[in-house]
């Protein structure tokens, strides 16, 4: 017979037992889990409008100028803020490697009015010399006499440039130390003025210094990257050289051997020469010139000249100048030795390295400007993402709308294109839009080559097509607009670009407009970006010499305590 346990009794020993029983032994109503099936910033959103609320808000910042402005305006900065060194950045540009984010754009605005002007705030850069930069630009620093320069080397200045009154920043910290004859390293922004400010106390210099060959052999020798840069310093250094009775000559590469050899023979004899390594190689391996009196050596984009592709040319260049390593070397009248003189607008990291091979470091005087580096701030730069081939016709309007934002200006356009044959190509299709221009690259022939850029300079097209050849040094005031039709390869060439707008003296302010197709291009747009709301200089082309030149005493005849003063810092 089975046993059966009274019911009462087993539901008593299931009590007991607890856990799973619990269910069975009760059967009261247990409040149910919310299931959550779309995220809670969204259902507190849908409820919102259901209720009869407004729709979500975007942050917009608050009105007033920008300093970053996006098409998204989430991520426009105002003027009055600043990205903190290690806060992270909302970047415009920070989803630009996906192609769904083709048609975005933003850009840094322009928030100084005045040619070349400051950072609103220096971030890294020396407080004191922005502020001493601040007072000077008010009007408030010395006159060109006060920095040392003679009355005839002043007259010639003013014969040849008068619209030159007031030195510029850069001009005031380097021409002292030139005219004590120290050797001089000066890392300033594009467009500062750096070539007077080497010019002027160097043929200063060289009137003391008496010829002692009859032979071709300058006296002083700047040497720069490009033939038409040549060009364009050979005429700012022969108009002064004219009021000073001191000649000078250019040679360039390119236009054959016959020609150099004319220019460094022709009478009277060079007493300046301004030269492209390549061409001054040639002629000291023939022997068609001699270095053995130079009493200067200026490298001008000096950064470009000790780059791979001119340091061989220019270490020989180097070898056969006699560079002075004292004072005394400097001043004696039977051996005359050179000045170096280095000057640039970016030196990337490293470029000291190269430097130490030339010259000992420690004898160079540096004059480092407090804006190097960083974001221009008077000129709009623009950038856009774009598919490739949405390139041709966004430029195309870019040309077209030229002129008709600003009526009466002149409209000048330089349109940077990474390779040659992009130039030739683009070229061909202005030509198809009936656009006029000049196209300015390095495997033309010589002879096309010689004086394009004068052309442009002098006004006689608008638009300029070229490769990277005209972005180092040269100087025209025309400039309105550049155009990075193909993003520039590396941050030193984005600010040697954007700085052909901008310069001293220039009649408009002018912005920079970059197309941004590349992953790659986006990788430098970011680090343009973030510098620009940290209002902080571009990462990895620091300036490698950070101390501060010591203070410039401003005696009227610095010539005087020439003696005293040692060639080392
Ligand atoms: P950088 O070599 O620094 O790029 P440049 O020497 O080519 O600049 O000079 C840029 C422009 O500024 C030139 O057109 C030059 O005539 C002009 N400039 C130079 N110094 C002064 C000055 N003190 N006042 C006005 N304009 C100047
Ligand atoms: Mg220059």
């Amino acid at each position: 017979m089975a046993f059966r346990a009274p019911s009462h009794l087993l539901l008593l020993l299931l009590r007991r037992l607890g856990g799973p029983c619990r269910g069975l032994a009760s059967e009261e109503p247990r409040e149910a889990l919310p299931v959550i099936r779309i995220p809670q910033p969204l259902q507190l959103r849908r409820e919102a409008r259901a209720r009869g609320g407004s729709a979500p808000r975007v942050s917009v910042p608050r009105p007033g100028p920008l300093l970053i402005a996006a098409r998204r305006p989430e991520f426009s900065q105002p003027l009055r803020l600043t990205v903190g060194r290690w806060e992270r950045a909302p970047l415009a540009s920070r989803g630009w490697k996906h192609r769904r984010s083709r048609g975005d754009h933003f850009s840094i605005e322009r928030t100084h009015r005045q040619v070349p002007a400051l950072p609103v705030e220096a971030g890294a850069v020396e407080e004191k010399a922005v502020a001493e930069e601040q007072h000077e630009e008010r009007g408030a620093g010395p006159a060109f006499a006060a920095l040392g320069l003679q009355p005839r080397v002043l007259d010639a200045l003013h014969q040849a440039a008068p619209a030159v009154v007031r030195p510029t920043w850069v001009q005031r910290r380097a021409i002292p130390p030139l005219l004590r004859g120290r050797h001089l390293l000066c890392a300033a922004e594009t467009g500062s003025g750096k070539t007077l400010s080497y010019l002027l106390p160097l043929l200063q210099r060289l009137l003391r210094r008496p010829r002692l060959t009859t032979g071709p052999a300058p006296r002083g020798l700047v040497l720069v990257p490009s033939r038409e840069l040549s060009e364009q310093v050979r005429a700012v250094a022969g108009s002064l050289g004219q009021g000073l009775e001191l000649c000078v000559r250019e040679i360039g590469g390119g236009r054959g051997m016959g020609s150099v050899k004319q220019q460094l023979s022709l009478e009277p004899l060079a007493d300046l020469l301004v030269a492209t390594p390549g061409a001054l190689w040639k002629a000291l391996k023939r022997q068609l010139v001699s270095l053995e009196q130079l009493c200067f050596l200026v490298l001008d984009e000096a950064d470009t000249l000790l780059d791979e592709s001119f340091l061989e040319l220019v270490e020989y260049i180097l070898g056969k100048s006699p560079i002075a390593e004292n004072l005394e070397e400097l001043e004696d009248p039977f051996n005359p030795r050179a000045q170096l003189v280095l000057v640039g607008a970016t030196f990337p990291e490293g470029v000291g390295e190269l430097l130490s091979k030339v010259t000992d470091l420690g004898n160079l005087t540096t004059v480092t400007s407090p804006r190097l580096h960083c974001v221009m701030p008077h000129v709009r730069q623009k950038f856009l993402r774009l598919k490739g081939s949405e390139k041709v016709t966004e430029l195309i309007q870019a040309l077209k709308l030229r002129g008709e934002d600003n009526p009466g200006s002149s409209g000048a356009i330089l349109v940077f294109c990474n390779s040659s044959s992009t130039v030739n190509w683009l070229g061909y299709i202005l030509d198809d839009h009936k656009i006029p221009h000049l196209r300015l690259q390095g495997q033309m022939p010589a002879a096309m080559r010689a004086g394009i850029f004068q052309s442009f300079q002098n006004g006689t097209k608008d638009i300029l097509l070229c490769t990277d050849i005209a972005s180092r040094g040269l100087d025209s005031t025309r400039v309105e607009l550049v155009i990075n039709y193909d993003f520039p390869p590396t941050l030193q060439d984005y600010i040697h670009r954007a700085g052909r707008v901008g310069r001293v003296g220039s009649e408009v302010l002018g912005s920079v407009l970059s197309f941004v197709t590349h992953r790659w291009d986006v990788d430098l747009v970011q680090k343009i970006e973030l510098a620009a709301r940290r209002r902080r200089s571009l990462p990895g082309i620091k300036a490698f010499v950070k101390e501060p030149l010591p203070p410039i005493e401003l005696t009227p005849d610095l010539d005087r305590d020439t003696e005293n003063v040692g060639i080392s810092n």
